[in-house]
């Protein structure tokens, strides 16, 4: 058991692992790849830069989170996309681990109206599905530079290896490979808090860089301000 130490214990918070199985589900399902939601009318997100597919990286019902969350980030369909192409490079040239970079398409939908019968389009190194069943709540604690803003200072490294929790995983504190990036919302300049963490060669079979870690972040008053970010070291 890690030793928590006592003065970091108040900021303690909830995280969520999700529980996979290989596979796709249905259109509307919290899941890693396989068939996003999209509407009747709409197209494959493309990148704007090689207008190649971009490739889909999850989505999150998040009608279907745990009860503690429910209502947390909003309601719909979270989508996270990304240009993956190996050939023309976009996430180094259009810096894709910033923050509101072309190179990622994410958003928050509504799945009203009649949906599209997706067809998964081709590209490299499609992303095999993986289905979300289940969460597994743990507890989470924030890092060095985030409790030192709190005014903590940590000098316990069996606490740096096990908290923030690494991985994928829902809500929680940030595991951040460099400093703390939280993004700005673009409407009212708030700092943007964690909904996910996406981190390399957990469920997706990527890596950000040199096995950096990335962050899906929004606004908590403009709940349809999200972003995606990430850092390797
Ligand atoms: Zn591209
Ligand atoms: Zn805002």
């Amino acid at each position: 058991m890690t030793n928590i130490p006592p003065e970091i214990q108040p900021y303690k918070s909830e995280a969520w692992k999700p529980i996979t199985i290989d596979g796709d589900g249905a259109l509307i399902a919290s899941k890693f790849a396989g068939k996003p939601w999209l509407a009747k009318d709409e197209q494959w997100p493309k990148c704007p830069l090689c207008q190649n597919p971009l490739q889909f990286f999850l989505q999150l019902n998040l009608n279907q989170l745990p009860e503690a969350l429910q209502n947390e980030f909003g309601s719909g369909i979270l989508q996270m996309f990304y240009c993956t192409n190996v050939d023309t490079l976009c996430d180094v040239d259009y810096e894709g681990w910033e923050a509101f970079s072309d190179v990622h398409f994410i958003r928050i939908l509504q799945p009203e109206g009649e949906e599209k019968d997706v067809e998964i389009p081709q590209m490299q190194d499609l992303f095999p599905p993986k289905l979300i069943v289940d969460w597994q709540q743990l507890e989470d604690y924030p890092n060095y530079d985030e409790a030192a803003e709190f005014g903590i200072e940590l000098d316990d490294e069996l606490y740096e290896d096990n908290f923030p929790i690494q991985g994928d995983k829902l809500a929680g504190w940030p595991l951040w490979v460099q400093g703390i990036e939280y993004p700005n919302c673009p409407i009212c300049g708030e700092r943007m808090r964690l909904v996910f963490q996406v981190d390399s060669e957990d469920n997706l079979p990527f890596m950000f860089g040199d096995l950096g870690c990335g962050h899906i972040t929004q606004c908590k008053h403009h709940k349809n301000q999200v972003a995606f970010a990430w850092a390797c070291g």
